[in-house]
């Protein structure tokens, strides 16, 4: 799988991709990543990326051309690209959208900067995805997300294929990961719970599951309508979420 990013900073993506789990996996072959610079599809002598806005207002906005040059040039080698661009007015991006994209097999990410761009490129987009209900400078964070949710879930990227299943937001669980510990056993006077160091896998099995329904029932009862729970379950969660949703 290969990602490409269309930004006008190409170089801050590297660092992060080639250090650690990212690092590994590209060179592992796992997922290829290019970054090319917006302004190479600019003709003027500055290399103009943006443009102040119709209708007045503050700050400046990236301009049509660059960004419909770039994306008409990309797309026109190889393989057609799944085209995603970034804003906090996309569709909320989840696990979902990630396992999506990994049926994908290039990915183009568009990355805006300063007040936002021209609403016509967004005509060019697959998906237009919001990491959340707040506002970053640039697309460039968003991108890098995108790509780290995305590279962990293809095979060969984690040491254990396991690790990715039974994470949070699941596909099978839709849940919040359990609480999960490490040694020492008893740390600052806290201890684990006893029946994590018991051996005994099914009530080990038991207690991550309650933990589990417990953790999302009490930091994000959303979940828990989409969830497939059983009938106990739900008993459970009803007696652990309050009316009003005391969080
Ligand atoms: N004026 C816009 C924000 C522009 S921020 C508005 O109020 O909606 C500049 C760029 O940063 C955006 O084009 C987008 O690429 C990126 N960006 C900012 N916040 C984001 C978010 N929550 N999710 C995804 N991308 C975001």
């Amino acid at each position: 799988m290969i990602f490409e990013a269309l930004s006008v900073i190409p170089d801050v993506f590297e660092p992060y991709l080639d250090a650690s789990i990212m690092g590994r996996a590209r060179r592992a072959g796992v997922f290829d990543f290019v970054a090319h610079d917006l302004r190479n599809w600019t003709h003027d002598r500055h290399r103009t990326v943006d443009d102040a806005p119709f209708g007045g207002g503050q700050g400046m906005l990236m301009k049509p051309a660059p960004v419909f040059e770039a994306v008409d040039e990309l797309s026109s080698t190889g393989e057609r690209p799944h085209v995603v661009f970034f804003s906090p007015c996309g569709r909320p991006y989840d696990q979902r959208c990630a396992e999506r994209l990994t049926q994908e097999r290039r990915v183009l990410l568009v990355c805006g900067r300063y007040e936002g761009m021209d609403e016509r490129v967004y005509s060019l987009a697959d998906d237009v995805f919001s990491l959340g209900d707040y506002v970053l400078t640039g697309g460039e964070l968003a991108a890098l997300a995108v790509i780290d949710s995305v590279v962990r879930l293809l095979p060969g990227a984690l040491g254990d294929d396991m690790s990715a299943v039974d994470e949070s937001f699941s596909a099978d669980a839709g849940l919040l990961e359990y609480a999960q510990y490490t040694r020492p056993a008893t740390y600052r006077g806290m201890a684990v719970p006893d029946v994590l160091l018991s051996g005994d896998h099914a009530r080990v099995a038991s207690w991550r599951r309650r933990s589990s329904l417990e953790r999302t029932a009490r930091w994000r009862p959303d979940l828990l309508e989409r969830a497939p729970l059983t009938e106990e379950e739900r008993e459970l969660v009803r007696s652990l979420t309050p009316e009003g949703g005391e969080r």
